[in-house]
């Protein structure tokens, strides 16, 4: 997806050379949003690069205001060297805030993910209906979709919102969660999202 609005950033800035600068920048930025809703990894790089220039800039400010704080000790003006002393400390402050941001960014999006499923995620999956996710007639037998099954061993028992494959032959039996991992090949986490 972001090789195809890249495709297409690139063609439209071609297609309009000729207009003016802030045109091409109203266009760049437009695809960009475009790009940062579709692809999430991407934004979060950029997003990523974004702080990681701010915080250099800021280190080199810090630098500078610790040369300017350590010539006015020498010329021992110590108002001045806690004035340059605190705003050392608040920029160092600002640092580390954007440092942890950027260590949050780099992690794998997939694991920010699975760290952000809370147990009411996983009770509200759990609580589906099983009769939204699979066909079953109203006595709660279905087809069971884990071995090829020709008269309907799959069960539904409503008071736990578990199913139970009784055919002998697979044996499977679980909640919605387990159902949606199996037959869609997902992880914990993405059926849980899945089933929200
Ligand atoms: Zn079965």
């Amino acid at each position: 997806m972001k090789k195809f609005y890249e495709d297409t950033l690139e063609a439209l800035i071609d297609a309009s050379i000729g207009w003016n600068q802030t045109g091409h920048q109203v266009l760049k930025a437009k695809i960009r949003d475009l790009i940062a809703e579709t692809d999430e990894k991407w934004a979060r790089e950029q997003r990523k690069d974004c702080l990681i220039s701010q915080k250099w800039r800021l280190q080199d400010e810090v630098d500078m205001k610790e040369v300017a704080a350590d010539l006015a000790l020498r010329r021992n003006c110590m108002v001045m060297v806690r004035y340059r002393l605190e705003q050392i400390q608040e920029m160092k402050k600002a640092v580390e805030k954007l440092e942890s941001e950027i260590r949050f960014l780099a992690m794998d999006p997939t694991r920010v993910r699975e760290d952000q499923i809370t147990d009411e995620m996983i009770q509200r999956a759990k609580e589906v209906d099983f009769r939204q996710l699979h066909e079953f007639d109203a006595r709660g037998w279905g087809l069971c979709p884990f071995h090829p099954d020709r008269s309907p061993s799959f069960h539904i028992h409503t008071a736990s919102n578990r199913a139970k494959c009784w055919s002998g032959v697979c044996n499977w039996q679980g909640d919605t969660i387990a159902f949606v991992m199996e037959r869609e090949g997902l992880k914990f986490h993405e059926a849980v999202r899945r089933l929200q």
